[in-house]
């Protein structure tokens, strides 16, 4: 174990294991590994689930599909059966850390989480963090914990990240229909292949367990986060990473990560506009390391104000190349878009600058980048 600083992602498997209250099942020798850690001077940080599991009992709720309102009511009373027993496993005080996904869009709050997390753990405290169930709307959501731990990795400045659930690993093929399934110790690179193996697809209709994993690990490595997926049911896995031994799957972080604020626009931001890019603009981002100009748009669809994340469209594969912050608002890019950048003052009366999306404000997909 390598690693200075890890940010331990515990499910709610594990928190609530009958679904039906906390539980010291699981989290106890979790909770072991994490004083082990912290006695090497190590700093860890947990992202614990549970709320709505610890909740589930009190709330009433009448059929096994719960509402939006059910849930968030039994988040917020699991939340403080989740934290209390955290706490009654550690010496040490546990810090509660609520956040949302507007809270990490926000450069001024991401800081100010990430200074209250270094203040913590400089003062010996484990900082817990879940996700603000109860404030949280659709848009405002990180949506599920394996994301939320990748980007608290992220916030923290984390080397390490260790998904715990009730699974292994990730298989050749579905382990409980498949007997030859084998786990796979080491990935490289996340390919589609990957999301196969795994039982899923990067398609948004896509859900399940291993894919939110997958997902968190592809925004941690390119960050050099190292992640592992591991068993947080069974004590030998703990045991297995102190003898400095993978007992579930690794993805190794990439050794050329991408600045913070490039991972920060790719993954915290959610995007309000498309605009399709016609070939040579295609090739003036993804071979030349431009910045995007007016003349080489065909179409914006969406409204959205100039400073908002937009996503720009290959025109040829109808794919999405690149994210980025757009200097002009809808309105003003559908008149400028196909014109010379030394148009823009005549057309619009005004002109934010020459580009559109600037170099330094855009992030290019790992598919396209060279
Ligand atoms: N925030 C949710 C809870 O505390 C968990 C979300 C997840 O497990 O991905 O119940």
């Amino acid at each position: 174990m390598d690693f200075k600083r890890a940010v331990i992602k515990v499910g709610s498997a594990l928190i609530a294991p009958t679904s039906n209250g906390c539980s010291g099942q699981y989290a106890l020798a979790i909770a072991q590994f994490i004083t082990n850690c912290q006695h090497q001077g190590k700093e860890i940080i947990l992202v614990s689930s549970g709320g709505v599991a610890a909740g589930r009992s009190i709330i009433h709720h009448g059929s096994p599909e719960l509402s939006v309102t059910t849930r968030k009511a039994m988040a917020s009373v699991g939340q403080m059966q989740m934290m209390a027993n955290w706490q009654r496993f550690f010496d040490n005080p546990c810090s509660q850390i609520l956040i949302t996904q507007s809270d990490l869009a926000d450069r001024a709050r991401f800081i100010s989480i990430k200074e209250t997390i270094n203040v913590q753990l400089a003062n010996g405290v484990l900082p817990i963090v879940n996700e603000n169930d109860t404030v949280k709307t659709d848009e405002l959501a990180v949506g599920d914990n394996d994301n939320l731990a990748a980007l608290v990795a992220q916030v923290c400045e984390a080397d390490c990240l260790f998904i715990l659930s009730d699974i292994d690993g990730v298989y050749t093929k579905d382990p409980k229909v498949n007997s030859d399934a084998e786990l796979v110790p080491e990935i490289t690179e996340i390919t589609d292949a990957i999301y196969a193996m795994a039982g899923t697809s990067r398609s948004h209709l896509a859900t399940g367990g291993m894919k939110t994993k997958i997902e968190a690990a592809e925004k941690a490595i390119e960050h050099g986060i190292d992640t592992y997926i591991l068993n947080g049911s069974k004590s030998e896995t703990f045991a297995s990473l102190l003898q400095g031994n993978n007992p579930g799957t690794r993805f190794t972080a990439e050794k050329e990560i991408i600045t913070a604020k490039k991972h920060w626009l790719k993954h915290t931001l959610k995007s309000q506009g498309q605009i399709t890019l016609d070939a040579g603009a295609v090739d003036a981002l993804v071979n030349k390391g431009a910045s995007l100009l007016p003349s080489g748009i065909i179409s914006v669809s969406n409204t959205f104000q100039a400073g908002d994340t937009i996503e720009l469209l290959d025109d040829t594969t109808k794919e999405i190349i690149a994210k980025g912050i757009c200097l002009y608002n809808h309105n003003d890019l559908r008149r400028i878009m196909g014109k010379h950048s030394d148009e823009i003052d005549t057309i619009l009366g005004h002109n934010y600058g020459d580009v559109i999306v600037h170099r330094d404000d855009m992030v290019i997909l790992k598919e396209y980048s060279k």
